[in-house]
């Protein structure tokens, strides 16, 4: 993989979406973008995975980045878009139930036509396009119009939701079938097509898909075939997204719980004798934790969150603004060989820093001759992922540790340093490498923004006590929670989980005792601190 497709751009321009299927137009014109410019080529049909951008195969992004066109679905990570050339033209095809809803015989129609004038187009579906995707449409279509074309296996939601779940879907000795039954049958019929009978003989799993609408109606019909009434029953809604859900019980009050938790679609029905869930093994099995991060953080936090058992509230706190389109970076991009050393305090700021040194056409070069302090694990991996290794990086992840240990062992006296960091960070560490007689200059890379989200279901679980933690990874994440909540509304049994000591202070300024705190400060370091806690 190169540098570019590690990067997880924040932003989706909307204006390159386009909609065809508009106002009864169904053929491509309305679509066509002025700078698509390729000759006839190849269809990729791409599986997009689940849910999470993170889920696409390693070809499926390769492709991606070569796409002069794409046409997706509604389920697909909207993420993988960033990755899409500037150049190609983007087409949503999704199925969603809105005024005009395309056709397939449509979509089918604009996938040849693009065929015909496009080299790459790109047909990315959710999951694994061959199953319950339509493919089978599509690439009839494709061969019939004698038009070249591949597919590229995608991750389905039942190896998704089984992984998060934590179920196995085989077992040598408990479950040697596994079938995958779509739960709505083609449009208008209900669950009749579907020979119960036969499913509950194989003795085996049994996966629903778009399981939601019928789930009482099947869980029903599969006990009326003689299906045992305490067969294992999981549900998992938005598999692999911070929204996931996951609902355990069995084949009787699986759908009444669902019911309950409020569950929608996407979801996934597991049923079957679970030789093995580590679930509830798992140290943070059944916690709910409210994460406050931006988007981007709380998809990677809400992952590492979901692999150790726990559920998550996403409310993304703040959104990252790029502040490196100035005429003050561009000049300080200029004196940057006159700095003995560059100070990197967080994995954002590295990427955006990279990110606009490759927007001026140069590379890590830039950095030759010039010595790199940072702070965190995260940080140094990210400063390696583009070619540097830091020079310096405290055993403590701290601005304090990072001055302390700096002054201490590489006495910067004279030394000029440029600091490139947040415009939220405090001026600590600027203040303490001054004191030690360096000369220092400050750059904002980026700020944070406060993010508009919607606080009648949280404030309900806040004040319920139906959240367990709430995690606070930066002050800035605390002082937008608290712009939008008071401690008030904080039912005395939620713990709140701080990463850092500057993160407690500003926890504590809103009246609150951090139960815990990271000994590390960084996400893992959060984890780590919320699951010692019994
Ligand atoms: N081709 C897709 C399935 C498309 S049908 C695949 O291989 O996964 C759409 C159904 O897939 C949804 O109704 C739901 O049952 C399931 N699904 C898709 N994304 C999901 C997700 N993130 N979590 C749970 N189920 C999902």
């Amino acid at each position: 993989m190169n540098k570019k497709s590690k990067v997880y751009p924040s932003t989706f321009s909307e204006s390159r979406r386009c909609n065809p299927w508009m106002n009864g137009q169904t053929t491509s014109q309305s679509a066509k973008s002025p700078k698509a410019a390729c000759k006839g080529g190849r269809v990729y049909i791409v599986g997009a995975g689940p849910g999470s951008a993170y889920l696409i195969s390693v070809r499926g992004l390769q492709i991606l980045q070569q796409a002069d066109c794409v046409i997706y679905d509604r389920l697909i990570g909207k993420e993988l878009l960033n990755f899409v050339p500037q150049k190609a033209e983007l087409v949503y095809a999704g199925k969603d139930h809105t005024e005009h809803p395309p056709k397939q015989e449509d979509i089918n129609r604009l996938i040849i036509e693009k065929a015909r004038t496009c080299k790459t187009v790109v047909r990315l579906k959710g999951g694994d396009a061959m199953i319950f995707g339509r493919a089978a449409e599509e690439l009839k279509c494709l061969a019939c119009n004698k038009i070249d074309f591949e597919i590229v296996p995608g991750i389905t939601a039942a190896s998704a939701a089984a992984a998060y779940a934590g179920v196995v879907l085989t077992d040598r000795s408990t479950a040697s079938a596994v079938t995958y039954v779509t739960g709505q049958t083609a449009e208008g019929k209900d669950v009749e097509d579907i020979d119960f009978d036969s499913l509950v003989k194989l003795n085996g799993t049994i996966v629903f898909y778009m399981a939601v609408k019928n789930m009482s109606k099947i869980c029903r019909r599969l006990i009326g075939s003689g299906l045992a009434a305490d067969t294992g029953a999981v549900v998992v809604a938005d598999a692999s997204l911070p929204s996931q859900k996951i609902v355990k019980g069995t084949v009787s009050d699986i759908a009444g719980k669902c019911a309950q938790k409020n569950i929608e679609p996407p979801a996934v029905m597991i049923i079957g004798k679970f030789c093995f869930s580590w679930l509830e093994n798992l140290p943070l099995f059944d916690r709910k934790v409210l994460i406050t991060r931006d988007k981007e953080g709380n998809a990677d936090f809400a992952c590492k969150l979901a692999l150790r058992g726990a559920q998550v509230v996403d409310y993304p706190a703040f959104k990252i603004e790029d502040l490196t389109d100035s005429g003050e970076f561009k000049e300080i991009f200029k004196q940057l060989a006159d700095f003995d050393w560059v100070f990197f305090t967080s994995a954002t700021g590295v990427r955006l820093f990279f990110e606009s040194v490759g927007k001026l056409n140069k590379d890590a070069r830039i950095l030759a001759g010039i010595k790199v302090a940072c702070i965190g694990a995260q940080t140094a991996q990210s400063l390696e992922d583009f070619g540097i290794k830091a020079d310096f990086m405290p055993a403590v992840f701290t601005s304090d540790e990072l001055a302390d240990g700096f002054i201490k062992e590489r006495n910067p006296a004279g030394k000029k340093i440029l600091l490139l960091r947040s415009a939220l960070a405090t001026s600590e560490l600027a203040e303490k490498l001054r004191g030690s007689g360096a000369r220092v200059r400050q750059f904002s890379l980026y700020t944070a923004q406060k993010v508009k989200n919607d606080l009648t279901a949280i404030a309900e679980q806040l004040k319920t006590g139906a959240i367990d933690w709430i995690a606070f990874a930066s002050s800035f994440a605390v002082e937008y929670f608290f712009a939008d909540f008071s401690s008030q509304q904080i039912d005395k049994k939620i713990k709140i989980a701080s990463i850092g000591p500057t993160t407690s202070r500003t926890i504590r300024k809103y009246g609150l005792e951090p139960a815990v705190e990271a000994r590390q400060h960084t996400i893992d370091g959060l984890i780590e601190a919320m699951e010692k806690v019994k």
